[in-house]
C-alpha cells in the first residue's frame, strides 16, 4: 500500500487517497445542502401532490453516488461510467466475446455452444465488474434494474442484426437452492424481471432449476467445468417449448459453460432456438 510508508514517515500527511475523499464529502456535503433546499422549497409550496409528482419530483430531491466513480449526481451510474462501459464493440453474435481483430471466434471454435446468440452490454473487467460484485454480493439491487433498462435498449438493435425475432421467453439461469437461501434472491432473475417487463416479454422464474449445487468453478479450466456441469439443469415441470426461442438471461458470461448447459436442457424440451442476454462477458 503507496499510502502506509508515507503516512508512517509524515504523520501531518493524509494518505494519497485523502484529497479524493476530502473532495468526496465536501460534494456529499453540497448535496446535501441541496436536498434540504429543494425539499424546503416543496414544503414551503404547501401544494397538495399527486403520486406520480412525487415520482417525478424524488429522484431530484435524493442524489445518488455513481456506482462506478462516486460522482454525485441523479442515478445508479453517471452518464460519463454509461458511455464508457457501453461504448460499442466488436463481438462474435454466438458467444459475444469481444473479438478485437480476430476474424474468427477463439471461444466458439474451441467450443461450439448449444445457444445459438449472445448480448452483453460489456467485458466483465474492472471497473464495470463493480456493477455485478455490487448486485451479487453488497445487494445493490437497484443495479440490477439499471442493468436491465441497458440491456432493453440494446437488444432490439441486437435481435435486428441478426434477423431474431425478439424470444418467446425468458428463462433466468437459477441458483442451487443453498446458494439461493444464502443469497436472498437470484441476481439472474433481478434482472430478467425487469427486462421481460421493458420490453413486454414473457418470463418464467422457475423455468430451469439447477438438479445439485455445481459450486464455483472459478478454479476450474473449460473440460472441468463440462463435466462438473454435466446435466445440472432440469425443467421445473415436464412443459414442451417446442419451436420456442428461449433467452437465457444471466448477470455475467465467464467460459459459457453454464449457459450451454442450460441451453442443452432447453433444445431437450423442443426449444427450436435458444439467446443468451448477460450483463457482463469475460473477456
Ligand atoms: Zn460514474
Ligand atoms: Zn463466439
Amino acid at each position: 500500500m503507496q499510502g502506509h510508508g508515507q503516512a508512517g514517515q509524515q504523520k501531518d500527511q493524509e494518505p494519497a487517497r485523502a484529497p479524493d475523499e476530502r473532495g468526496r464529502r465536501t460534494r456529499w456535503a453540497a448535496a446535501g445542502r441541496q436536498v434540504y433546499a429543494r425539499a424546503a422549497m416543496v414544503a414551503a409550496m404547501g401544494a397538495r401532490w399527486s403520486l406520480g409528482a412525487w415520482r417525478a419530483v424524488v429522484p431530484a430531491l435524493l442524489p445518488s453516488a455513481c456506482a462506478l466513480c462516486g460522482s454525485v449526481q441523479r442515478d445508479v451510474v453517471c452518464a460519463p461510467c454509461a458511455a464508457d462501459l457501453l461504448r460499442p464493440m466488436r463481438r462474435c453474435p454466438v458467444c459475444a466475446l469481444a473479438l478485437g481483430r480476430r476474424a474468427d471466434c477463439p471461444a466458439c471454435a474451441a467450443m461450439p455452444p448449444a445457444f445459438d446468440h449472445a448480448c452483453t452490454l460489456g467485458d466483465y473487467a474492472s471497473p464495470q465488474d463493480k456493477l455485478v460484485l455490487s448486485l451479487k454480493f453488497g445487494h445493490a439491487l437497484p443495479l440490477a434494474d439499471w442493468l436491465a433498462a441497458r440491456l432493453a435498449a440494446a437488444l432490439p438493435a441486437a435481435w435486428a442484426a441478426q434477423r431474431l425475432a425478439p424470444p418467446d421467453l425468458l428463462a433466468p439461469i437459477p441458483l442451487a437452492p443453498q446458494r439461493l437461501a444464502s443469497r436472498g434472491f437470484n441476481q439472474a432473475w433481478e434482472i430478467a424481471r425487469p427486462l421481460a417487463r421493458r420490453l413486454g416479454l414473457r418470463a418464467d422464474p422457475v423455468l430451469l432449476r439447477r438438479r445439485r449445487d455445481t459450486g464455483s468453478q472459478r478454479a476450474l479450466d473449460l473440460a472441468a467445468r463440462q463435466v462438473n456441469l454435466r446435466d445440472a439443469f432440469r425443467l421445473t415441470r415436464p412443459a414442451r417449448l417446442d419451436g420456442l426461442h428461449v433467452a437465457l438471461v444471466d448477470d455475467v458470461m465467464t467460459s459459457g459453460a453454464t449457459l450451454h448447459e442450460a441451453a442443452l436442457a432447453l433444445k431437450a424440451h423442443g426449444a427450436a432456438r435458444v439467446s443468451v442476454i448477460v450483463a457482463l462477458r469475460t473477456p
